[in-house]
């Protein structure tokens, strides 16, 4: 559900970048000038729904727009990041519409940065919200900098996007589709800062005993504007939940844990990086705090308590999105048995069509670009606790060099099924 409503309609209604008691305001005078548009058959923006974001919006003329990139920053006002936007346009078909992304740049580990958004990530429209497809017609001015989008919709409402968006409908939709499936177990392990549920599945074959099956842990979305990494989730969730004979084979070898939203409060309202107190969720895994990031809390938990009871985990993985890189990571001291799981793990995801690492895996060390405690992330946040195998993998959203596009959903939903054969195998072998 969508917290904050930012229908902006043509006449120029500013959207509000926080809730407050004017944001409201200014939200119901949108809707009521948005009726007005829509009955005078005008162009309009809107942002009301699941996961819709963007800022204030300025009409240049009928049919062309400039609309602010709305970021968000942490809970010190630092790091804005400025890479989500999805928005609808109502009134669209037969308009030859211009749009200009703006206000990009922002800060990155307290490094300024031109901003995620540029001439190489392409947006993605649709005319249902459920086919995505690229916007082609683009040009981006470096000064700026701005994205300008062309566009003649067939349809008179489209969407826009920065990516193929994912969004906790969707997760609620896929999960009813196995609501009886024997494999699948969901819990709720605790509850957002805005008190929506965190939850944890397990995908096993039930009627195997547990004693000799294989742990891989995966985590989704600690990072909202990282759609891209969900609909992997959610191809290799399909898999595993299928009637293929390798799925069956794994399900009765291998337990999956799964944290399908890690962040569900910045899903809802089309956040960028932080939870709703400001805080990074893969960031703060040595500052975790019940009040200020329950999110982190919860998940640690889970999994602290489940090596606590004397079960292992054989691998971790926390799946997110960049904009150019795509790489593997672990943590910095990490002994010859993480080595040696992380290069196989590795080499077999090679063989994916869909995976181009830009650079070989690395073991990386704690930012120390500040030097106070909260720049810790999940993996090496739960390898120092438990000595735990823990992972990222980092996955470009722009033009993929062996794709040669930008990933679709299809694709990632493809590599879902890449992902998931690939750390079968690695701890399989291990
Ligand atoms: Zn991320």
């Amino acid at each position: 559900m969508t917290e904050m409503s930012t229908g902006i309609s043509t006449a120029g209604v500013r959207a509000t970048r926080h809730t407050t008691f004017s944001g409201v305001t200014l939200c119901m005078a949108a809707t009521f000038l948005l009726s007005m548009a829509a009955q005078a058959g005008e162009v309009s923006i809107h942002t009301d729904f699941d996961g819709g974001s963007l800022g204030q919006v300025e009409r240049v003329s009928e049919t062309h727009f400039r609309c602010k990139v709305k970021g968000e920053v942490d809970q010190d006002g630092r790091n804005r990041q400025a890479s989500w936007y999805y928005f609808r346009v109502d009134g669209a078909k037969g308009q030859s519409l211009t749009l200009d992304m703006i206000d990009l740049p922002g800060e990155y580990n307290y490094r300024p940065v031109a901003g995620a958004i540029t001439a190489r990530t392409l947006p993605f429209y649709s005319e249902d919200q459920k086919t995505w497809k690229q916007v082609e017609a683009t040009e981006f001015l470096t000064d700026v900098p701005l994205l300008r989008l062309r566009l003649t919709p067939h349809a008179q409402r489209i969407w826009i996007a920065h990516t193929p968006p994912y969004t906790i409908r969707d997760l609620t939709r896929l999960l009813s589709e196995f609501n009886n499936h024997s494999a699948l177990r969901q819990q709720t392990i605790g509850r957002s800062v805005g008190g929506r549920d965190l939850v944890l599945l397990t995908i096993t074959d039930e009627r195997v005993s547990q004693s000799k099956k294989k742990v891989i842990w995966l985590m989704f979305r600690q990072h909202a504007w990282e759609s891209g990494s969900s609909w992997t989730g959610e191809g290799a969730l399909r898999f595993l939940l299928s009637s293929d004979p390798i799925a069956k084979q794994i399900r009765r070898e291998t337990i999956f844990k799964i944290f399908p939203m890690s962040d569900p409060d910045g899903v809802a309202r089309g956040g960028v990086r932080f939870n709703a107190h400001g805080y990074d969720l893969n960031r703060n895994w040595d500052a975790v705090d019940d009040e200020k990031m329950p999110e982190i809390a919860a998940q640690r938990k889970a999994v602290l308590e489940w090596v606590d009871a004397g079960n292992h985990v054989d691998i971790f993985l926390s799946l997110h999105n960049t904009e150019t890189s795509e790489y593997v990571e672990g943590p910095p001291d990490a002994g010859e048995r993480y080595r040696s799981l992380m290069t196989r793990f590795s080499q077999l995801l090679s063989d994916s069509k869909r995976f181009a690492p830009t650079k070989s895996a690395q073991f990386t060390a704690v930012s120390t670009t500040v030097d106070k405690p909260g720049r810790m992330n999940v993996y090496q946040g739960l390898y120092r606790d438990r000595k735990l195998p823990a992972f990222l993998i980092e996955q470009m959203i722009v033009k993929h060099p062996e794709l040669g596009r930008q990933p679709t959903t299809e694709d990632r939903r493809q590599f879902g099924v890449d992902l998931v054969r690939a750390m079968w195998r690695a701890v399989k072998i291990g």
